[in-house]
Formats: structure tokens, sequence, C-alpha cells
């Protein structure tokens, strides 16, 4: 299998180079926000306990997404692999993945982490927040989201750098410039592995 991680801070492009990674590799896109969405759109208690998480820019308990980070695994086991976009956001949910991979042999091939500095993040999160309407994307939990962000879930990319599964990408150009780089990650990545290093 080909398990990528895609980082990044909120903002960063993940949800539109996932989109592209599956096409390419053909690979299940996995993004906990879109499945906590989907919970909130269909009104579940989980929709309705997370909406309020959600919009306060905190992140939703470990167990939960982990929860369904193992549904989405059972059901796509015999597949080619996973883009994991939004998770893991913490060490924890990290170490859990490790885990759960671990039950079909399985593991986390790469980390790939784009890097957008905080001015445009802001800047397109607002903008998305106007065209989408999505609730979460105002400037006060924006601002919230990128704390959380640096202060929870940039440890992630420790965690993964200490594996020599992290590598960092210029989120900064045009979505196809940036999709460049990240097949180029992934297949540099492979190449070095194939040759036994
Ligand atoms: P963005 O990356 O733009 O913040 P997401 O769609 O990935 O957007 O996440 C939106 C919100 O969903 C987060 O702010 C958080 O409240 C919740 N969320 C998504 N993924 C996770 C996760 N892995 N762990 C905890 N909360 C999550």
């Amino acid at each position: 299998m080909l398990n990528i991680v895609l980082f990044g801070p909120p903002g960063s492009g993940k949800g539109t180079q996932a989109e592209k990674l599956i096409k390419k590799y053909n690979l299940i896109h996995i993004s906990t926000g879109d499945l906590l969405r989907s919970e909130v759109a269909n009104k579940t208690s989980l929709g309705t306990e997370a909406k309020k998480i959600m919009d306060a820019g905190e992140l939703v308990p470990d167990e939960i997404v982990i929860g369904m980070i193992r549904k989405k695994l059972e059901e796509h086991k015999d597949g080619p692999g996973f883009v994991f976009d939004g998770f893991p956001r913490t060490v924890e949910q990290a170490r859990e993945l490790r885990k759960a991979l671990t039950d079909y042999d399985e593991r986390v091939t790469m980390e790939i982490s784009l890097e957008v500095p905080r001015g445009e993040l802001l800047k397109r999160l607002v903008k998305r927040g106007e065209e989408s309407g999505r609730s979460d994307d105002n400037e006060e939990t924006i601002n919230n989201r990128i704390d959380v962000y640096e202060r929870q879930t940039v440890p992630v990319t420790y965690y993964y750098e200490k594996m020599h599964k992290h590598v960092p990408v210029n989120g900064i150009g045009t979505i196809d410039q940036i999709f460049k780089r990240i097949v180029d990650a992934v297949e540099g990545f492979e190449k070095f592995h194939e040759a036994g290093a």
C-alpha cells in the first residue's frame, strides 16, 4: 500500500492536493474534517457534539476521530492505499494510526507537509468562508485553529521526522506547481527506499 499523510495548517490546500493525489495513484481519500461535516449535516448525536467543537476551532476528541479512521481502514483494507487529510492532528492520533495500520500489516509510507506562512493562510480561509459559508471560516475561529495547529498538531511532524518519514513541501504557488512538488516528493521517496536506503 501507499499510505500518505498529507499534513499542513488549516488552509494549506490539503483537500485540493489530496483530490489530485487520489486520482493519480488511485488511493482512498480519508478526510476527518469531511467525515465530521457529514455527521453534522446528518444531524447525528456525534455531529451535534462535534459542531460546537469545530465552530470553536478546537479539536474533536481523539477517540472519536480514531473510531472513524478505523472504520474506513476496515472498509478499504484491500485497496491500494490511503491519503490521510487532516489526520493525525495529535501525536496520540499518530500513534493510534500506527497501531491501526499494523493490524493490517501496513504502515504510513510518508508524511508530506505543506508549508504555508500564517498571513497567507488567513487570507485564503477568509476568502473560503465568504465563498463556501463554512461556519468555522471566520476570522476569530481561523486564528484559534491556527493556534491549535501550532500547539497540538505541529508535534506530529516531529513524530514522523524521527521515523525519517517527514517531507516538507513548499505550499506557495499554483495548484499544479504544488502538486508537481508533491509527486516529486512521493517518487523521490519511493526511489530512495527501493534503493535500500
Ligand atoms: P482545516 O484543515 O481547514 O481546519 P478540516 O476540515 O481538516 O479543516 O477540519 C475542520 C475541523 O474539524 C477542525 O478545526 C477540528 O475541529 C475538526 N477535526 C478535523 N479533523 C480532526 C482530527 N483529526 N482531530 C480532531 N479534530 C478534527
